[in-house]
């Protein structure tokens, strides 16, 4: 297996991927979009066709090995039974409404306590808000801010606003005009 294999997952060029299948009984991959996560030596070689399921519910397993990166649980293990658990995980967002309030959370936790703007890569990392494409992210992103609830900062990068931290806080209930 070479360094500029794809991710089985999204598709993306993953930044590392190391076979230790017959030392360690899994894979590593190190993507720019899903983040770290494994494979288990048995899934990889012997399930074939529970991975073409995996890449047919791509935005979901991706979205949630990314929120997982991203909020400290790092290193996901993708065995032929927990690829089919994160499908009916609750963190899971259901709705386009539910997505945009992923991308909200995400830029919340980069702004952190430092509020620097946050990098939302003008859309070609869909698993941080579930996207199933990077149209519907910058769909996403465009809607958060006409809204007023993401303020752009030039180059792809954003931050939240005031509404955008009121809604976050509960204060206030999310009116998307389309
Ligand atoms: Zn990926």
């Amino acid at each position: 297996m070479s360094d500029t294999e794809k991710c089985i997952i999204c598709g993306s060029a993953a930044g590392t991927l190391i076979d230790r299948s017959n030392l360690y009984h899994h894979c590593f991959y190190k993507c720019p979009n899903c983040g770290n996560f494994y494979v288990s030596y048995k899934f990889y070689h012997k399930k074939p066709q529970a991975l073409e399921e995996v890449r047919r519910h791509a935005a979901v397993i991706s979205g949630y090995i990314r929120e997982m990166n991203e909020i400290g649980h790092h290193s996901k293990c993708l065995t032929s039974t927990l690829w089919v658990s994160i499908l009916n995980d609750e963190l899971v967002p259901k709705t386009f409404d539910e997505k945009a309030m992923k991308l909200l959370q995400y830029v919340e936790r980069r702004m952190g306590r430092t509020g620097e703007p946050v990098n939302l890569y003008h859309g070609e990392q869909p698993a941080l808000c579930y996207a199933s494409s990077k149209d519907e992210v910058l769909l996403l992103i465009g809607m958060m801010t006409e809204n007023g609830y993401l303020k752009p900062q030039g180059d792809g990068f954003y931050i939240l606003t005031e509404k955008g931290r009121d809604f976050l806080d509960g204060k206030e209930i999310m009116v998307i005009e389309l």
